[in-house]
């Protein structure tokens, strides 16, 4: 594949879909994607790099079995539709599709470790 088929294919899949706006970031998940498409979360573009560091202290549990989730980039359903992201729970495979993009899950956790600062 050519940079340009990348970019291309970055673009389609990340900037059309509305979870990034930038070409920069988009590469990065895209070559995240294609390097280790089961990975949760290991992808190092500024804000995903950000919101790693958050999770490292404030990860979700699932509601179930009360096992820490993992973030799943571009995560898509039995029906082939894709979400921006997901939480699962490798444990008893729950996996719970949302439509927030890593960038808005960076301000929820934010918000959240503010007020568990408190
Ligand atoms: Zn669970």
């Amino acid at each position: 594949m050519t940079r340009n088929e990348m970019i291309y294919n970055a673009r389609e899949k990340y900037i059309k879909t509305g979870i990034t706006n930038d070409i920069t970031e988009a590469m990065g998940l895209y070559m995240a994607d294609i390097g280790e498409r089961d990975e949760p979360l290991f992808i190092t573009t500024p804000e995903i790099h950000k919101l790693k560091e958050i999770l490292k202290k404030l990860r979700p549990l699932c509601e179930d079995c009360e096992s820490e989730l993992f973030l799943k980039l571009a995560a898509k359903d039995i029906n082939g539709k894709e979400y921006p992201t997901a939480w699962v729970c490798s444990k008893c495979d729950l996996v719970e599709y949302s439509d927030k993009t890593p960038g808005e899950w960076l301000m929820v956790l934010q918000n959240e470790n503010r007020k568990s600062d408190i």
